[in-house]
């Protein structure tokens, strides 16, 4: 049949402009260190390049493909330039673009065993494959109580854990009879958002979400979490939930967790850890100090979509007792009934997921870990980490720059002495040139500068570049006495 006929791409056009589609990504990853990291496109601006209409006719895929560089690119934030400095790294490699290919190629719907059982037993095995190179408790091992599980992101890892947790402290009565507005959770201030989000979402209500005090390394204060569940239950509340941090979005603190697991283990209250970017670093020992207490964890991630090279969305979690997880989100309408399931010998990975459907997501995770090996993903983490440390040193050594936050491993929070205003200006006018692009928090209420290094490929040159940069721009600013 021809075009004409089936408007269909035959196999030898796929195979024609997929040869074009991979040499473009392939000169893009060449050039990308040359293009303005933040797009400098206005609002609005990508889309008056489309047409109003949707096309009637089909169009070639060649003009497809030019409009790649002409609409697209210009409105491209390049999060995979070596000069990506900004919130954390979404890093991406060879053998994760080509995974998720693949993935599309077979486009599987894994939401059953049965429905596609590599696509089951492929990431059980790859997570269990996780467990043993971060050193992960047993327990979250496919083969012992618990097992893993990939998550679109580390959001939806925490939704899922708070609801397992609310139906195991409440015997499962939730599900079934809706919310009592009694049930408490924990955080802190330095927690992820997303718990909010799912505090809401789980009809807990943000109310009901405490927030802990932290000391000065912005880490939980577990004296002051134990006070806060002594007096939730004297006034009749139920804490059943704790989520703590190993490494926090904003500055990589590191919560205590065998304090905090020690707490939550005597109060019967579910611990979920929260390593989204950090937990990677456990691949090299020496950092693994970070997951002392992990042992406490009735459930933990980390997103290989951030710092371990692989495509998002790719987030790792990992459950001590996967019954808990499976009796809160199983339900099994007549047209997925089928005797795999019913043998109880499969995992049937939609009972450990909000949505139904799900994609072939380890294969991607599959690639990169055989690409490189737990030896070339150690060789980066710890690259990432040495240059973080390099760029804190230099801070440290300046008279016009300090730290404002510990740096235990590839995030350094820092700041200009000068004020708001000065950091501020520094980081607009650099991230407004395109050189490099960076991003900001606030700490104890005050501007903070946040160097995230962990993009696949960045070298101590680019750091370099990027301190020089920051340290010219505030001289320069300062030499024109612009400082309010
Ligand atoms: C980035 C981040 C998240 C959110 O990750 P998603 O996968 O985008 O949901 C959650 N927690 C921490 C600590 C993070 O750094």
């Amino acid at each position: 049949m021809g075009k004409q006929s089936s408007f269909h791409m035959t196999p030898d056009e796929f195979r024609m402009y997929g040869h074009a589609l991979v040499d473009w990504i392939a000169d893009y990853q060449q050039r990308v260190a040359t293009l303005p990291v933040l797009s400098q496109v206005q609002p609005g601006e990508i889309r008056a390049m489309l047409p109003p209409h949707p096309p009637t006719h089909g169009e070639p895929f060649a003009d497809i493909l030019a409009d790649i560089d002409r609409v697209i690119l210009p409105g491209v934030t390049h999060w995979q330039s070596p000069n990506f400095f900004a919130y954390f790294p979404a890093n991406v490699s060879g053998p994760s673009i080509l995974g998720e290919l693949l993935s599309a190629g077979l486009g599987v719907q894994g939401m059953l065993w049965i429905t596609s059982p590599a696509c089951t037993e492929l990431e059980t095995h790859t997570l269990d494959w996780l467990v043993e190179m971060l050193a992960l408790p047993e327990k979250f091992k496919s083969t012992s109580t618990g097992g893993g599980v990939i998550q679109d992101s580390a959001s939806s890892a925490t939704l899922t854990a708070l609801l397992a947790a609310r139906e195991r402290a409440t015997n499962f009565a939730i599900n079934r009879a809706g919310g009592t507005g009694k049930l408490v959770a924990y955080a802190t201030s330095q927690t992820h958002s997303s718990l909010e989000k799912a505090m809401m979402i789980a009809g807990l209500g943000r109310d009901n979400l405490r927030l802990i005090d932290v000391d000065e390394t912005y880490a939980m204060r577990a004296d002051a979490l134990a006070d806060q569940i002594a007096r939730d239950r004297a006034a009749g509340l139920t804490p059943i939930f704790v989520c703590a941090s190993v490494g926090t979005t904003s500055s990589n603190a590191i919560d205590p967790l065998p304090a905090i697991g020690a707490i939550c283990q005597s109060e019967q209250i579910w611990l979920h850890v929260d390593a989204a970017m950090a937990g990677t670093a456990a691949l090299c020992p020496e950092f693994r100090w970070i997951h002392a207490g992990l042992e406490y964890a009735d459930s933990y991630c980390f997103n290989p979509h951030k710092w371990m090279f692989t495509n998002f969305d790719c987030d790792a979690f990992f459950v001590a007792d996967r019954t808990a997880l499976i009796n809160t989100l199983s339900i099994l309408p007549e047209y997925l009934r089928n005797e795999a399931t019913k043998s109880g010998a499969v995992i049937d990975y939609r009972d450990w997921q909000i949505p139904l459907g799900r994609r072939f997501r380890a294969l991607k995770l599959w690639f990169v870990i055989r690409h490189y090996g737990v030896e070339g993903l150690q060789f980066h983490v710890r690259q990432h980490v040495q240059m973080a440390q390099q760029f804190a040193e230099w801070v440290r050594a300046s008279d016009a720059f300090e730290l404002a936050a510990p740096v235990p491993l590839n995030l350094v929070c820092f700041r200009h002495k000068g004020g708001d205003a000065i950091n501020q200006r520094i980081m607009e006018r650099i991230n407004r040139s395109g050189d490099l692009f960076f991003t900001h928090t606030k700490l104890d209420g005050k501007l903070t500068l946040r160097m995230s290094i962990g993009q696949t490929h960045t070298q101590l040159e680019h750091v370099q570049r990027a301190w020089a940069r920051i340290q010219a721009e505030a001289q320069a600013i300062q030499g024109r006495d612009e400082v309010i």
